[in-house]
């Protein structure tokens, strides 16, 4: 073989070199961006033959040109960061590029000396593949290799290895190529990537062709599968339902206006267990193994979406009994108003009767108990024909569609029914009543507010009829709910205006008419309404909480009062004060009157509070409160004794200095047949269990004598004076020097 000859074929094997790395180059640039390989090599190829053979004809060339050629290739190699191992086995020429000096730290007459130095310097984690690489090239297939090296400076680096065997007609290895390229970087890159990936708490996945081609840990747990193998190469409905799928493609769920970029979509996606779970995915299209595909990047929003609801339910729903609430109410009755407006509806307004009491007494805990027993009732008697919802505290709205005057009777009929039977309650029974106002489309209103608002009055036309009863709205009821509203407002005004004075009425001695104690009562002079009665203003007061301040002005004037006229040289006397069971509610009505007394300078002995029966409901927070009073050194009695649900055995646990026995009983003694048996019986046990006994509403002389018969040492009535302003009061009382009595008729 001539050296030009020989020159031209080591040339040839250059190029062919230069072909196996372009691909290779072409291979990493490229394919990750979808460009099919076959497309790279063709390219290649076309070029290098067009090179071949525009070298070969060029047949004077000069072995100087030639070895020109051959320092180019070589400075061409030289640049590259890659190495080129090819071996002809046939004639065992060996070349290596100079670049496998930059690889591997080890010059390249090292790799001359020792063939098997590349063996050598593989991380001994990655030794195996030799033996597939070996396999791979008897079968005379070319073979790719990752596997990391021990560079001669001991640094650790990557290395993708392409080996390319030739086989000749006879099944032997004829030659053999190989390149390899340092790939740390974009191997530590990859790896910074894929450990990104993996480690996300956010869903990862790739998808395409309706089926997912990769997801991450988080992805594969999220959706139930014991591993990401489960999911990978599943059909895409396993997760998503084909419904989802279609309305995805139609962009019906997407929440990302820049569609050509990215989209996110929200929607509820299914475990594989079958459960759903809310996610929110944003997609992007990607190549993915030369192909176009989804990149998706989602997260599990199922706590948010439970969030949306609660809250939605919140705006929606009463959160006590689960009805729907005022605000339903009103966009349900607006939307049937605007639907249809031939019909007739009805609207009942409910309000339980005596629930404060109730709620004061016993407590919150059972007030709520007893508003979820009352909503169950209602939809009990309401059935399907109306929706129950709750306005708040105890008033609950009905309405009722496509009905009558007739219809709503009926309704309104059974929900009174509905609440003659007890509540229990911790094994209690509680006997609760309401009271109903009802207004009709369209006659009494057209609009929502209206409806609302005239039902409202009515209820209290319901409650002035005695309460447990329905009423329905009537043009001249406005005037009643002007009063109930004009009163709650004025009673405001009433306190800074000192429109409230305290009236006296004596405790009088039956056996000697003389006077041993006052009851304070409250009196209302209205600029407009004139005089307005406690048993009007004082209810209205507890329900809107007002009786608080009121009381303690009520305290402080009698305390005040009292002194005054014991400084006045006036016999000292105790004064009993009326205090609300919502006054004692209070944690600071026993600093209160701690305060009141000192500051007043009363003697607590001549103060006297008179609390209600009502109190027995809640016993021992009651105990306690009137233990702390009793040891300030003040009174207790318990006033209109007998109209509540207390038993003398139950009062006798508390620290109670008396009772007085209501005007209802003193009644009695003249007009029924029992001819005051009970009464008889009250001062009786009163006596027993060590209490003053007081006889109230005392109106006229045959009470006195039946009284005085039955031992009954004090009473307060009429017959004896009635309740007198301060200075009409001053005229009754005496000094110790000169004792009076109340004259007797
Ligand atoms: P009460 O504490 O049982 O007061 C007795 C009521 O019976 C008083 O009515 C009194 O004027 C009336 N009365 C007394 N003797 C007779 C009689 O012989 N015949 C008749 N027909 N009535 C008699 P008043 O002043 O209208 O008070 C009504 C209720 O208002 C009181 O009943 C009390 O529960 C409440 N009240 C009055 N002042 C206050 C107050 O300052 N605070 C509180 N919380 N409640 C008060
Ligand atoms: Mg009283
Ligand atoms: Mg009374």
């Amino acid at each position: 073989m001539g050296n030009l000859h020989k020159h031209r074929v080591m040339i040839a094997v250059g190029f062919f070199i230069l072909a196996v790395i372009l691909h290779e180059i072409g291979a990493l640039l490229f394919v990750s961006n979808g460009v099919s390989e076959y497309i790279i090599d063709l390219a290649i190829i076309s070029v290098i033959v067009i090179m071949i053979s525009f070298m070969f004809k060029e047949t004077d060339e000069t072995a100087e040109e030639l070895q020109k050629n051959r320092q180019r290739l070589n400075n061409i190699f030289d640049t590259l960061d890659v190495a080129i191992w090819s071996h002809d086995l046939k004639s065992d020429i060996l070349l290596i590029t100079p670049g496998i000096e930059k690889l591997y730290g080890y010059s390249l007459d090292e790799f001359y000396q020792d063939h098997t130095l590349w063996k050598r310097v593989i991380h001994p984690e990655d030794v195996n593949i030799l033996a597939e690489r070996e396999q791979s090239f008897l079968r005379g297939e070319p073979i790719t290799n990752v596997y990391r090296i021990i560079r001669s400076d001991g640094e650790v680096r990557w290395i993708q290895d392409r080996g390319i065997p030739t086989v000749d007609e006879n099944g032997n290895l004829s030659d053999f190529n190989s390149v390899l390229f340092d790939i740390t970087d974009r191997k530590e890159s990859e790896d910074r990537y894929r450990s990104l990936v993996e480690m996300s708490p956010d869903i990862i996945a790739v998808y395409s062709r309706g089926q997912i081609d990769y997801i991450n840990e988080a992805g594969s747990k999220l959706f139930g599968a014991a591993s990401q193998q489960e999911l990978i190469g599943q059909p895409i409905w396993k997760l998503v339902a084909p419904a989802i799928l279609e309305q995805i493609k139609h962009r019906e769920l997407t929440l990302d206006e820049n569609f050509d970029e990215k989209m996110t979509f929200e929607f509820q996606a299914r475990r594989l267990d079958d459960k759903r779970i809310d996610v929110e995915i944003t997609a992007m299209p990607i190549f993915y193994e030369g192909r176009t595909a989804k990149q998706i990047v989602g997260r599990d929003i199922s706590q948010r979406k439970q969030a949306e609801k609660t809250i939605q339910y919140m705006a929606y729903y009463d959160g006590l009994t689960g009805l729907p609430n005022r605000n339903m109410f009103k966009k349900h009755l607006n939307e049937v108003l605007n639907e249809r407006k031939n019909q007739m509806l009805a609207v009942l307004f409910l309000d339980l009767d005596r629930f404060k009491i109730i709620n004061d007494t016993k407590g919150h805990a059972v007030g709520d108990l007893l508003l979820k027993l009352v909503a169950k009732r209602l939809g009990l008697a309401v059935q399907n024909d109306g929706v129950v919802s709750r306005q708040g505290g105890d008033e609950f709205i009905i309405l009722l569609e496509d009905t009558d005057k007739e219809k709503a009777v009926n309704v309104a009929q059974r929900m009174l029914d509905e609440f003659s039977h007890s509540f229990e309650i911790n094994s209690q029974e509680i006997f609760v009543t309401t009271s109903i106002g009802i207004s009709i489309y369209p006659v009494d209103g057209e609009d929502e507010e209206t409806l609302l608002k005239n039902a409202d009055t009515a209820m209290y036309l319901a409650k002035e009829r005695g309460k447990n009863n329905f009423q329905f709205y009537t043009d001249q009821l406005h005037l009643l709910s002007s009063r109930k509203l004009e009163l709650e407002n004025g009673l405001r005004k009433a306190l800074e205006q000192e429109q409230l004075v305290l009236y006296y009425q004596p405790q009088v001695e039956l056996k000697t008419g003389k006077i041993v104690g006052v009851e304070s009562l409250i009196r209302w002079q209205h600029s407009d309404h004139g005089f307005i009665s406690p048993d009007e203003f004082i209810p209205l007061a507890e329900e809107t909480g007002l009786i608080v301040p009121l009381g303690k002005w009520v305290l402080r004037k009698a305390c005040e009062q009292n002194k005054k006229w014991q400084q006045q040289g006036y016999k000292a006397i105790p004064i009993a004060v009326n205090i609300s069971v919502r006054q004692l509610q209070d944690d600071d009505f026993v600093e209160l009157v701690k305060k009141v007394l000192n500051e007043t300078g009363l003697d607590p002995r001549y103060l006297e509070l008179e609390i209600t029966e009502s109190i027995m409901q809640n016993i021992d927070r009651s105990e306690n409160i009137l233990n702390q009073l009793k040891d300030l050194g003040i009174k207790i009695s318990i006033d209109d004794f007998g109209t509540g649900y207390s038993s003398l055995s139950y009062l006798k646990h508390l620290p109670i200095d008396g009772i007085k026995i209501d005007k209802s009983f003193v009644d009695d003694i003249i007009n029924h047949s029992n001819q005051g048996a009970m009464v008889k019986t009250m001062i009786d046990m009163g006596h027993n269990l060590n209490f003053t006994v007081i006889a109230e509403g005392i109106e006229n002389q045959e009470q006195v004598a039946f009284l005085k018969k039955n031992a009954c040492k004090i009473g307060q009535g009429y017959y004896y004076s009635k309740p007198l302003a301060p200075d009409e009061m001053e005229k009754l009382l005496t000094n110790d020097d000169a004792p009076k009595s109340i004259p007797i008729k």
